[in-house]
């Protein structure tokens, strides 16, 4: 199809090329067509690891492979990289790994042009380490063998003056949590996902910014700067607090948080967090957090029964008839099954699956909790 109307646009304009996307349903090369000459293909990476560069897992190895088929059937491709967690633009994501080795792999893979999208948010930027991820594209570019590292350093020097150590540092600090080889998340990775995430994670980087901050006490544009490259982490905590991750960020220490990301978010006039979302999303976000709804996580949980066929929804198993928090039960083929105290998960969420059926085959459970009330109430659950 492509080819069809290359051709017409040839006839009338041999100066004009064509792009088209290898993407979705068009990634894998033909197995007889062949791109005409006027014809640029232009190949997306995306969905793969970004924890790791291409050729440091091999999770990437379909995407080479595919982008090798490309280049032995044409010498015109170009490169749609994907650089940022499109759910979340100001999450902390550290693909530096990515963002300084693909450069290189794709200009020796005869690719002739890299559109590397990112978080930089229209109209005012402000995304997670965007300004330094464009600026080091912009470098890698224009010549890919730089030393990707010393240009990370270089930007963090020059924009952070006497906070660069620490910026440096935080750096540093998220490129180690996400090398070993068990980390994988993609560009639309959800909070789970993010699993480098840790309480213990955000709190040293919460120190290393503090740092940051008394480093840029006396120089306001500097201290906006450190501030910016602060706000990943705090919005990071307000997610987890928003889903019941009380060890991110407790009930007491959420408004001061909270005071913190909005300060910032009106500083930069930061519009956007998301692919999908709008500047009305960035107010919806902060009224959800200062109505955040308590999560109890201490369940003692009872699973599975048979659920065959779904008919065990429809089927009143023994604790619906009386709780005994003693007793055993006859579960799904014929397991012995009892009552088992719910080990919380890094979100208020109980996630029955992972307790019940890690093998995600049908079941019934049952969670059991008493509360107790000082006097006549209205309690919703
Ligand atoms: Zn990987």
């Amino acid at each position: 199809f492509v080819n069809e109307i290359a051709d017409v646009v040839a006839e009338k304009h041999p100066d004009v090329r064509l792009q088209t996307l290898a993407y979705v349903y068009s990634e894998v090369p033909p197995k007889t067509v062949r791109p005409r000459p006027n014809v640029t293909i232009r190949m997306c990476h995306y969905e793969y690891c970004e924890a790791h560069a291409i050729g440091q897992c091999d999770d990437h190895d379909v995407f080479v492979e595919r982008l090798e088929g490309w280049s032995k059937i044409t010498d015109s491709i170009t490169i749609w990289d994907y650089y940022t967690n499109f759910r979340h633009y100001l999450i902390p994501y550290p693909n530096f790994e990515s963002v300084i080795h693909h450069p290189r792999f794709y200009a020796e893979h005869n690719c002739i042009g890299l559109f590397a999208q990112g978080n930089n948010v229209r109209e005012h930027g402000g995304g997670e380490f965007s300004a330094l991820r464009a600026w080091v594209f912009a470098q890698l570019m224009w010549n890919p063998y730089q030393d990707g590292n010393a240009l990370i350093d270089e930007f963090v020097d020059n924009v952070y003056g006497p906070a660069a150590p620490y910026i440096a540092e935080y750096i540093q600090l998220a490129r180690e949590a996400v090398k070993p080889a068990s980390m994988r998340f993609s560009i639309f990775a959800s909070l789970e996902q993010m699993s480098y995430l840790t309480p213990d994670f955000l709190d040293r980087a919460d120190a290393l910014f503090e740092k940051a901050e008394a480093a840029a006490k006396g120089d306001p544009d500097l201290l906006r700067r450190v501030q910016l490259a602060h706000l990943p982490i705090h919005y990071a905590r307000l997610q987890f607090y928003l889903v019941g991750g009380a060890d991110y960020l407790s009930r007491e220490r959420a408004p001061a948080v909270l005071e913190a990301f909005t300060r910032t978010m009106r500083d930069h006039q930061i519009k956007q967090f998301g692919e999908q979302f709008g500047e009305d999303a960035i107010s919806d976000f902060v009224q959800s957090v200062k109505a955040a709804p308590e999560y109890i996580t201490d369940w003692k949980l009872l699973g599975p029964f048979d659920n065959t066929d779904r008919a065990g929804f429809d089927t009143a198993y023994p604790p619906e008839s009386g709780i005994d928090l003693e007793a055993s039960y006859t579960g799904a083929g014929g397991e012995t099954i009892h009552w088992k105290p719910y080990e919380p998960g890094r979100t208020g969420y109980v996630d029955l699956a992972r307790v019940i059926r890690p093998d995600d085959s049908p079941g019934v459970a049952y969670a059991y909790r008493t509360f107790e009330a000082d006097r006549n109430k209205t309690l919703q659950v």
